[in-house]
Protein backbone atom coordinates (compact mmCIF):
# COMPACT_ATOMS: atom_id res chain seq x y z
CA UNK A 1 0.00 0.00 0.00
CA UNK A 2 1.45 3.38 -0.95
CA UNK A 3 2.02 6.12 2.00
CA UNK A 4 3.17 9.50 0.91
CA UNK A 5 3.88 12.46 2.48
CA UNK A 6 4.31 16.37 2.27
CA UNK A 7 7.29 17.73 4.95
CA UNK A 8 6.91 21.74 4.75
CA UNK A 9 9.12 23.19 6.83
CA UNK A 10 6.78 26.01 8.70
CA UNK A 11 9.28 28.96 8.21
CA UNK A 12 6.49 31.11 6.01
CA UNK A 13 3.44 30.45 3.27
CA UNK A 14 2.54 27.30 1.18
CA UNK A 15 4.50 28.49 -1.66
CA UNK A 16 3.98 27.17 -5.22
CA UNK A 17 6.27 25.05 -5.18
CA UNK A 18 5.30 23.48 -2.58
CA UNK A 19 2.00 23.41 -3.65
CA UNK A 20 3.20 21.44 -6.73
CA UNK A 21 5.42 18.83 -4.38
CA UNK A 22 2.21 18.43 -2.29
CA UNK A 23 0.25 17.93 -5.62
CA UNK A 24 2.19 15.04 -6.92
CA UNK A 25 2.38 13.41 -3.61
CA UNK A 26 -1.58 13.52 -3.56
CA UNK A 27 -2.01 12.86 -7.26
CA UNK A 28 0.13 9.72 -7.01
CA UNK A 29 -1.83 8.28 -3.42
CA UNK A 30 -5.11 9.20 -4.75
CA UNK A 31 -3.72 7.48 -8.34
CA UNK A 32 -2.53 4.14 -5.97
CA UNK A 33 -5.51 3.63 -3.44
CA UNK A 34 -2.61 4.82 -1.00
CA UNK A 35 -2.66 7.90 1.68
CA UNK A 36 -1.16 11.03 2.01
CA UNK A 37 0.12 11.92 5.29
CA UNK A 38 1.46 15.57 6.57
CA UNK A 39 4.45 16.00 8.39
CA UNK A 40 5.59 19.90 9.79
CA UNK A 41 8.80 19.72 9.70
CA UNK A 42 9.33 22.41 12.93
CA UNK A 43 12.53 21.46 13.81
CA UNK A 44 14.39 24.58 13.53
CA UNK A 45 12.26 26.52 16.12
CA UNK A 46 13.58 29.94 15.53
CA UNK A 47 12.38 30.04 12.35
CA UNK A 48 9.13 27.70 12.41
CA UNK A 49 5.68 29.76 13.46
CA UNK A 50 2.41 28.70 14.41
CA UNK A 51 0.89 31.60 11.59
CA UNK A 52 2.68 29.50 8.96
CA UNK A 53 1.78 25.84 9.93
CA UNK A 54 -1.50 27.47 10.38
CA UNK A 55 -0.98 29.00 6.36
CA UNK A 56 0.47 25.91 5.20
CA UNK A 57 -3.00 23.62 6.49
CA UNK A 58 -5.31 26.64 5.02
CA UNK A 59 -3.08 26.87 1.54
CA UNK A 60 -3.33 22.95 1.16
CA UNK A 61 -7.48 22.93 2.53
CA UNK A 62 -8.07 25.52 0.02
CA UNK A 63 -6.39 23.57 -2.79
CA UNK A 64 -8.45 20.47 -1.80
CA UNK A 65 -5.21 18.60 -1.27
CA UNK A 66 -6.40 16.31 2.14
CA UNK A 67 -3.88 14.24 3.68
CA UNK A 68 -4.60 11.40 5.68
CA UNK A 69 -4.47 11.21 9.79
CA UNK A 70 -3.45 13.91 11.87
CA UNK A 71 -0.09 15.98 11.27
CA UNK A 72 2.91 15.03 12.91
CA UNK A 73 5.27 17.51 13.97
CA UNK A 74 8.87 16.31 13.53
CA UNK A 75 9.88 18.59 16.59
CA UNK A 76 7.95 17.07 19.12
CA UNK A 77 9.28 13.47 17.75
CA UNK A 78 13.00 14.40 18.91
CA UNK A 79 12.76 12.35 22.03
CA UNK A 80 12.31 9.42 19.14
CA UNK A 81 15.34 10.58 17.20
CA UNK A 82 17.37 10.86 19.92
CA UNK A 83 16.54 7.37 21.03
CA UNK A 84 17.64 6.16 17.67
CA UNK A 85 21.00 7.98 17.40
CA UNK A 86 21.96 6.58 20.79
CA UNK A 87 21.02 3.11 19.45
CA UNK A 88 23.23 3.73 16.36
CA UNK A 89 26.52 4.21 18.63
CA UNK A 90 25.28 1.11 20.61
CA UNK A 91 25.31 -0.95 17.30
CA UNK A 92 28.82 0.46 16.63
CA UNK A 93 26.90 2.17 13.36
CA UNK A 94 27.75 5.51 14.65
CA UNK A 95 29.84 7.48 17.44
CA UNK A 96 30.33 10.46 19.73
CA UNK A 97 32.55 13.57 18.64
CA UNK A 98 34.11 15.70 20.54
CA UNK A 99 36.15 17.96 18.06
CA UNK A 100 36.13 20.99 19.51
CA UNK A 101 34.66 24.26 17.31
CA UNK A 102 38.34 25.35 16.82
CA UNK A 103 39.11 22.01 15.73
CA UNK A 104 36.79 21.77 13.17
CA UNK A 105 37.03 25.19 11.88
CA UNK A 106 40.84 24.09 11.08
CA UNK A 107 39.28 21.31 9.46
CA UNK A 108 37.39 23.33 7.10
CA UNK A 109 40.14 25.85 6.73
CA UNK A 110 42.56 23.19 5.30
CA UNK A 111 39.62 21.99 2.79
CA UNK A 112 38.99 25.36 1.19
CA UNK A 113 42.68 25.97 1.08
CA UNK A 114 42.75 22.84 -1.04
CA UNK A 115 39.95 24.00 -2.38
CA UNK A 116 38.03 20.83 -1.24
CA UNK A 117 34.21 20.51 0.15
CA UNK A 118 34.42 20.79 4.25
CA UNK A 119 34.93 17.46 5.73
CA UNK A 120 34.71 15.87 8.82
CA UNK A 121 38.15 13.61 8.89
CA UNK A 122 36.48 10.82 11.46
CA UNK A 123 39.27 12.06 13.89
CA UNK A 124 36.66 10.10 16.70
CA UNK A 125 35.31 7.44 14.70
CA UNK A 126 37.80 4.83 16.60
CA UNK A 127 38.54 6.65 19.86
CA UNK A 128 37.94 5.14 22.92
CA UNK A 129 34.94 7.04 24.53
CA UNK A 130 36.52 6.87 28.06
CA UNK A 131 39.11 10.20 26.23
CA UNK A 132 35.81 11.76 26.18
CA UNK A 133 36.81 15.49 27.95
CA UNK A 134 35.28 15.31 31.30
CA UNK A 135 31.90 16.88 31.52
CA UNK A 136 32.01 17.13 27.53
CA UNK A 137 28.80 16.28 26.02
CA UNK A 138 29.33 15.34 22.23
CA UNK A 139 27.58 15.07 19.05
CA UNK A 140 26.98 11.87 17.31
CA UNK A 141 28.30 11.10 13.96
CA UNK A 142 27.30 8.19 11.75
CA UNK A 143 30.15 6.25 10.06
CA UNK A 144 30.07 7.01 6.75
CA UNK A 145 31.18 4.67 3.81
CA UNK A 146 34.22 5.46 2.95
CA UNK A 147 34.50 3.33 -0.78
CA UNK A 148 32.64 2.78 -2.98
CA UNK A 149 29.57 4.59 -4.09
CA UNK A 150 26.09 4.66 -2.56
CA UNK A 151 23.65 5.03 -5.48
CA UNK A 152 20.20 6.58 -5.47
CA UNK A 153 17.40 4.81 -7.17
CA UNK A 154 15.27 7.74 -8.08
CA UNK A 155 12.19 7.43 -10.16
CA UNK A 156 12.56 11.03 -11.70
CA UNK A 157 16.41 11.34 -11.87
CA UNK A 158 17.11 7.78 -12.59
CA UNK A 159 20.68 6.38 -11.77
CA UNK A 160 22.01 9.10 -9.48
CA UNK A 161 25.61 7.81 -8.06
CA UNK A 162 27.91 9.71 -5.20
CA UNK A 163 31.40 8.36 -4.50
CA UNK A 164 31.43 7.87 -0.90
CA UNK A 165 34.76 9.75 -0.33
CA UNK A 166 32.73 12.54 -0.31
CA UNK A 167 29.93 11.85 2.12
CA UNK A 168 32.22 12.40 5.55
CA UNK A 169 30.68 11.15 8.88
CA UNK A 170 27.87 13.88 9.38
CA UNK A 171 26.37 14.71 12.34
CA UNK A 172 23.33 12.92 13.13
CA UNK A 173 22.26 14.55 16.81
CA UNK A 174 23.89 17.57 18.12
CA UNK A 175 25.61 18.05 21.02
CA UNK A 176 22.71 19.56 22.35
CA UNK A 177 20.76 16.53 22.30
CA UNK A 178 19.16 17.95 18.87
CA UNK A 179 18.67 15.79 16.05
CA UNK A 180 19.99 16.87 12.41
CA UNK A 181 17.50 17.46 9.68
CA UNK A 182 18.89 14.65 7.73
CA UNK A 183 18.55 12.29 10.68
CA UNK A 184 15.05 13.26 11.63
CA UNK A 185 13.84 13.14 7.91
CA UNK A 186 14.78 9.12 8.31
CA UNK A 187 13.17 8.53 11.39
CA UNK A 188 10.17 9.73 10.55
CA UNK A 189 9.80 8.47 7.45
CA UNK A 190 10.74 4.86 8.77
CA UNK A 191 8.31 5.63 11.38
CA UNK A 192 5.34 6.61 9.26
CA UNK A 193 5.69 3.92 7.13
CA UNK A 194 6.40 5.98 4.05
CA UNK A 195 6.87 4.18 1.04
CA UNK A 196 7.31 6.66 -1.35
CA UNK A 197 9.34 10.02 -0.97
CA UNK A 198 8.38 12.65 -3.39
CA UNK A 199 10.28 16.19 -3.14
CA UNK A 200 12.05 18.62 -4.64
CA UNK A 201 15.30 17.90 -6.57
CA UNK A 202 16.83 20.38 -3.88
CA UNK A 203 17.13 17.41 -1.58
CA UNK A 204 19.09 14.71 -4.05
CA UNK A 205 22.04 14.88 -2.38
CA UNK A 206 20.52 14.50 1.17
CA UNK A 207 19.12 11.26 -0.22
CA UNK A 208 22.66 10.07 -0.38
CA UNK A 209 22.83 10.88 2.82
CA UNK A 210 19.77 9.93 4.44
CA UNK A 211 20.36 6.25 2.44
CA UNK A 212 23.37 5.95 4.43
CA UNK A 213 21.39 6.02 7.51
CA UNK A 214 18.77 3.71 6.37
CA UNK A 215 21.59 1.38 5.76
CA UNK A 216 22.75 1.68 8.98
CA UNK A 217 19.42 0.71 10.39
CA UNK A 218 18.90 -1.93 8.61
CA UNK A 219 16.00 0.04 7.32
CA UNK A 220 14.12 -0.33 3.53
CA UNK A 221 14.79 2.90 1.91
CA UNK A 222 11.89 4.25 0.34
CA UNK A 223 11.82 4.52 -3.45
CA UNK A 224 12.33 8.08 -4.12
CA UNK A 225 10.96 10.59 -7.29
CA UNK A 226 12.85 13.98 -6.95
CA UNK A 227 11.24 16.38 -9.01
CA UNK A 228 12.52 19.37 -10.64
CA UNK A 229 12.15 22.86 -9.20
CA UNK A 230 9.93 25.42 -10.97
CA UNK A 231 11.47 28.19 -13.07
CA UNK A 232 10.38 31.75 -13.69
CA UNK A 233 9.56 32.11 -17.42
CA UNK A 234 12.90 32.94 -18.22
CA UNK A 235 14.28 30.44 -16.96
CA UNK A 236 15.81 32.25 -14.04
CA UNK A 237 15.11 30.37 -10.60
CA UNK A 238 11.60 31.33 -9.44
CA UNK A 239 11.20 34.78 -7.47
CA UNK A 240 7.97 36.75 -6.73
CA UNK A 241 7.97 38.26 -9.62
CA UNK A 242 7.70 35.00 -11.52
CA UNK A 243 4.82 33.49 -9.25
CA UNK A 244 6.93 32.32 -6.47
CA UNK A 245 3.82 33.78 -4.00
CA UNK A 246 2.12 31.81 -1.20
CA UNK A 247 -1.09 30.08 -2.71
CA UNK A 248 -3.36 32.15 -0.89
CA UNK A 249 -1.21 34.86 -3.31
CA UNK A 250 -3.21 33.14 -6.22
CA UNK A 251 -6.87 32.72 -4.30
CA UNK A 252 -6.72 36.73 -4.17
CA UNK A 253 -5.79 36.50 -7.71
CA UNK A 254 -8.98 34.64 -8.64
CA UNK A 255 -7.66 31.27 -9.91
CA UNK A 256 -9.63 28.45 -9.42
CA UNK A 257 -8.14 25.72 -7.17
CA UNK A 258 -9.04 22.95 -9.74
CA UNK A 259 -7.74 25.43 -12.63
CA UNK A 260 -3.96 25.73 -10.49
CA UNK A 261 -3.82 22.39 -10.04
CA UNK A 262 -4.20 21.58 -13.49
CA UNK A 263 -1.73 24.07 -14.19
CA UNK A 264 0.77 22.86 -11.56
CA UNK A 265 0.26 19.26 -12.53
CA UNK A 266 1.25 20.24 -16.23
CA UNK A 267 4.63 22.00 -14.66
CA UNK A 268 6.80 18.93 -15.08
CA UNK A 269 4.64 16.20 -16.10
CA UNK A 270 2.41 15.52 -19.63
CA UNK A 271 -0.30 13.43 -20.25
CA UNK A 272 0.12 12.85 -24.23
CA UNK A 273 -1.54 16.35 -25.58
CA UNK A 274 -4.17 17.00 -22.91
CA UNK A 275 -4.14 20.21 -21.45
CA UNK A 276 -7.16 20.48 -19.62
CA UNK A 277 -7.92 18.07 -17.06
CA UNK A 278 -10.39 17.01 -13.92
CA UNK A 279 -9.27 16.48 -10.57
CA UNK A 280 -10.02 12.74 -11.46
CA UNK A 281 -8.47 12.94 -14.73
CA UNK A 282 -5.19 13.96 -13.08
CA UNK A 283 -6.39 11.32 -10.69
CA UNK A 284 -6.66 8.97 -13.27
CA UNK A 285 -3.58 9.65 -15.54
CA UNK A 286 -0.81 10.67 -12.89
CA UNK A 287 2.15 8.35 -12.60
CA UNK A 288 5.52 9.76 -10.97
CA UNK A 289 7.11 8.07 -13.70
CA UNK A 290 6.12 9.94 -15.64
CA UNK A 291 7.61 13.59 -14.26
CA UNK A 292 10.10 14.95 -16.58
CA UNK A 293 13.68 16.25 -15.63
CA UNK A 294 14.20 19.68 -16.53
CA UNK A 295 13.18 22.21 -14.89
CA UNK A 296 9.54 23.33 -15.52
CA UNK A 297 8.98 26.78 -16.71
CA UNK A 298 6.19 28.82 -14.48
CA UNK A 299 3.73 30.99 -16.84
CA UNK A 300 1.07 33.34 -15.74
CA UNK A 301 -0.50 33.71 -19.26
CA UNK A 302 -0.78 30.03 -19.34
CA UNK A 303 -2.37 29.82 -15.66
CA UNK A 304 -4.76 32.15 -16.66
CA UNK A 305 -6.17 31.22 -19.53
CA UNK A 306 -6.52 27.75 -18.42
CA UNK A 307 -8.79 29.38 -15.79
CA UNK A 308 -10.58 30.84 -18.05
CA UNK A 309 -11.54 27.39 -19.69
CA UNK A 310 -11.97 26.25 -16.20
CA UNK A 311 -14.26 28.72 -15.42
CA UNK A 312 -15.92 28.08 -18.61
CA UNK A 313 -16.59 24.36 -18.61
CA UNK A 314 -17.85 24.62 -14.65
CA UNK A 315 -21.25 23.59 -14.04
CA UNK A 316 -22.37 27.60 -12.66
CA UNK A 317 -24.17 26.60 -9.49
CA UNK A 318 -21.05 24.67 -8.65
CA UNK A 319 -18.95 28.13 -9.99
CA UNK A 320 -21.50 30.74 -8.28
CA UNK A 321 -20.54 28.14 -4.74
CA UNK A 322 -16.39 28.86 -5.33
CA UNK A 323 -17.35 32.47 -6.45
CA UNK A 324 -18.94 33.24 -3.41
CA UNK A 325 -16.92 31.29 -1.02
CA UNK A 326 -13.68 33.75 -2.25
CA UNK A 327 -15.37 36.99 -2.07
CA UNK A 328 -13.55 38.01 1.16
CA UNK A 329 -10.40 37.43 -0.45
CA UNK A 330 -10.80 38.94 -3.56
CA UNK A 331 -10.47 42.56 -4.34
CA UNK A 332 -13.71 44.03 -4.27
CA UNK A 333 -15.19 40.90 -3.55
CA UNK A 334 -16.41 41.80 0.38
CA UNK A 335 -18.72 44.88 -1.15
CA UNK A 336 -20.49 42.23 -3.12
CA UNK A 337 -20.50 39.90 -0.51
CA UNK A 338 -22.12 42.16 1.66
CA UNK A 339 -24.82 43.00 -0.68
CA UNK A 340 -25.52 39.42 -1.73
CA UNK A 341 -29.23 38.57 -0.97
CA UNK A 342 -31.14 35.80 -2.24
CA UNK A 343 -32.10 38.16 -4.96
CA UNK A 344 -28.63 38.94 -6.05
CA UNK A 345 -28.01 35.69 -6.04
CA UNK A 346 -30.20 34.29 -8.74
CA UNK A 347 -29.63 37.01 -10.98
CA UNK A 348 -25.54 36.28 -10.32
CA UNK A 349 -26.53 33.02 -11.26
CA UNK A 350 -28.68 34.30 -14.55
CA UNK A 351 -25.93 36.24 -15.42
CA UNK A 352 -23.35 34.07 -14.95
CA UNK A 353 -23.30 32.20 -18.43
CA UNK A 354 -22.45 35.34 -19.97
CA UNK A 355 -19.95 36.63 -17.41
CA UNK A 356 -17.80 34.06 -17.25
CA UNK A 357 -17.41 34.30 -20.76
CA UNK A 358 -15.62 37.25 -20.62
CA UNK A 359 -13.80 36.84 -17.43
CA UNK A 360 -10.58 34.53 -17.03
CA UNK A 361 -10.14 35.04 -13.47
CA UNK A 362 -12.42 35.27 -10.71
CA UNK A 363 -11.30 38.71 -9.79
CA UNK A 364 -12.75 39.89 -13.26
CA UNK A 365 -15.76 38.31 -12.44
CA UNK A 366 -16.27 40.44 -9.54
CA UNK A 367 -15.69 43.57 -12.22
CA UNK A 368 -17.87 41.80 -14.41
CA UNK A 369 -20.66 40.96 -12.12
CA UNK A 370 -20.26 44.96 -10.26
CA UNK A 371 -23.37 46.12 -12.11
CA UNK A 372 -25.72 43.82 -10.60
CA UNK A 373 -24.36 45.46 -6.85
CA UNK A 374 -24.40 48.87 -7.77
CA UNK A 375 -26.48 51.49 -6.21
CA UNK A 376 -28.56 54.00 -8.95
CA UNK A 377 -27.27 56.61 -10.10
CA UNK A 378 -24.54 53.98 -11.62
CA UNK A 379 -21.00 55.32 -11.85
CA UNK A 380 -20.66 55.79 -15.61
CA UNK A 381 -17.04 55.10 -16.41
CA UNK A 382 -14.88 56.71 -19.07
CA UNK A 383 -15.77 54.75 -22.33
CA UNK A 384 -19.34 54.30 -21.09
CA UNK A 385 -19.87 57.95 -20.56
CA UNK A 386 -18.84 58.51 -24.30
CA UNK A 387 -21.23 55.93 -25.51
CA UNK A 388 -24.15 58.26 -23.47
CA UNK A 389 -23.27 61.15 -25.37
CA UNK A 390 -25.02 62.87 -28.20
CA UNK A 391 -27.22 61.50 -30.57
CA UNK A 392 -27.34 58.70 -28.25
CA UNK A 393 -28.99 59.89 -25.48
CA UNK A 394 -32.43 60.57 -27.88
CA UNK A 395 -31.94 56.71 -29.12
CA UNK A 396 -32.06 55.90 -25.55
CA UNK A 397 -34.86 57.79 -24.85
CA UNK A 398 -36.82 55.76 -27.34
CA UNK A 399 -35.56 52.27 -26.35
CA UNK A 400 -36.58 53.38 -22.77
CA UNK A 401 -40.45 54.29 -24.28
CA UNK A 402 -40.29 50.88 -26.04
CA UNK A 403 -38.84 48.78 -23.03
CA UNK A 404 -41.36 50.21 -21.04
CA UNK A 405 -44.41 49.67 -23.56
CA UNK A 406 -43.47 45.66 -23.03
CA UNK A 407 -46.49 44.03 -21.64
CA UNK A 408 -46.17 39.96 -21.08
CA UNK A 409 -42.87 38.82 -19.33
CA UNK A 410 -40.28 40.85 -19.07
CA UNK A 411 -37.60 37.98 -20.63
CA UNK A 412 -34.40 38.39 -22.79
CA UNK A 413 -36.52 37.40 -25.67
CA UNK A 414 -39.23 39.93 -25.33
CA UNK A 415 -36.77 43.29 -24.60
CA UNK A 416 -34.67 41.66 -27.99
CA UNK A 417 -38.14 42.02 -30.13
CA UNK A 418 -38.68 45.34 -28.39
CA UNK A 419 -35.62 46.57 -29.15
CA UNK A 420 -35.13 45.77 -32.50
CA UNK A 421 -38.71 46.83 -33.67
CA UNK A 422 -37.74 50.23 -32.19
CA UNK A 423 -34.56 50.05 -34.00
CA UNK A 424 -36.12 49.06 -37.08
CA UNK A 425 -38.66 51.79 -37.07
CA UNK A 426 -36.47 54.71 -36.22
CA UNK A 427 -34.04 53.55 -38.97
CA UNK A 428 -31.18 52.70 -36.61
CA UNK A 429 -28.79 49.96 -36.48
CA UNK A 430 -28.72 47.45 -33.46
CA UNK A 431 -25.96 48.22 -31.90
CA UNK A 432 -26.18 51.88 -31.60
CA UNK A 433 -29.35 51.49 -29.43
CA UNK A 434 -27.47 48.80 -27.46
CA UNK A 435 -24.38 50.54 -26.74
CA UNK A 436 -25.92 53.18 -25.07
CA UNK A 437 -28.55 50.62 -23.31
CA UNK A 438 -25.47 48.82 -22.14
CA UNK A 439 -24.08 51.63 -20.70
CA UNK A 440 -26.81 52.81 -19.23
CA UNK A 441 -27.04 49.62 -17.43
CA UNK A 442 -24.10 48.53 -16.60
CA UNK A 443 -22.15 51.70 -16.52
CA UNK A 444 -19.47 49.92 -18.66
CA UNK A 445 -18.62 49.51 -22.03
CA UNK A 446 -18.50 45.90 -21.88
CA UNK A 447 -21.05 43.11 -20.69
CA UNK A 448 -22.66 40.26 -21.40
CA UNK A 449 -25.57 40.68 -24.16
CA UNK A 450 -28.03 43.63 -23.82
CA UNK A 451 -30.73 41.31 -23.74
CA UNK A 452 -29.16 39.16 -21.00
CA UNK A 453 -28.55 42.16 -18.92
CA UNK A 454 -32.21 43.59 -19.03
CA UNK A 455 -33.54 39.75 -17.61
CA UNK A 456 -31.30 39.63 -14.97
CA UNK A 457 -31.65 43.44 -13.99
CA UNK A 458 -35.69 42.89 -14.03
CA UNK A 459 -37.90 45.61 -15.57
CA UNK A 460 -37.94 47.81 -12.38
CA UNK A 461 -34.01 48.17 -11.62
CA UNK A 462 -33.75 48.08 -15.80
CA UNK A 463 -36.31 51.08 -16.69
CA UNK A 464 -34.77 53.16 -13.64
CA UNK A 465 -31.21 52.64 -14.56
CA UNK A 466 -31.93 53.86 -18.14
CA UNK A 467 -34.13 56.59 -16.93
CA UNK A 468 -31.18 57.95 -14.93
CA UNK A 469 -29.21 58.75 -18.25
CA UNK A 470 -31.89 60.43 -20.30
CA UNK A 471 -33.60 62.58 -17.51
N1 LIG B 1 11.10 20.13 4.94
C1 LIG B 1 11.73 20.02 3.67
C2 LIG B 1 11.38 21.22 2.82
O1 LIG B 1 10.44 21.93 3.12
C3 LIG B 1 11.30 18.79 2.91
C4 LIG B 1 12.03 17.59 3.35
C5 LIG B 1 11.66 16.33 2.60
O2 LIG B 1 10.70 16.34 1.83
O3 LIG B 1 12.35 15.34 2.82
O4 LIG B 1 12.07 21.48 1.86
Amino acid sequence: KVVTRFAPSPTGFLHIGGARTALFNWLYAKHTGGRMLLRIEDTDRERSTDAATAAILDGLSWLGLTWDGEPVSQFERSPRHRAVAEELVRLGKAYYCYAAPAELEAMRESARAKGLPPRYDGRWRDRDPSEAPVGARGAIRIKAPAEGETVVHDRVQGEVRFPNKDLDDFIILRSDGNPTYMHAVVVDDHDMGITHIIRGDDHLTNAARQMVIYRALGWEVPSMAHIPLIHGADGAKLSKRHGALGVEAYRAMGYLPEALLNYLARLGWSHGDDEVMSIADMIAWFDIGDVNKGAARFDFAKLEALNGVHMRRMNDAELLDIFINTLPYLEGGPAIAARLDNTRKAQLLAALPGLKERAKTLVELVDGAAFLFAERPLPIDEKAAALLGGEAREILRGAHAALKAISGDWTAAAAEAAIRQYALAGGHKLGAVAQPLRAALTGKSTSPGVFDLLAVLGREESLARVADQID
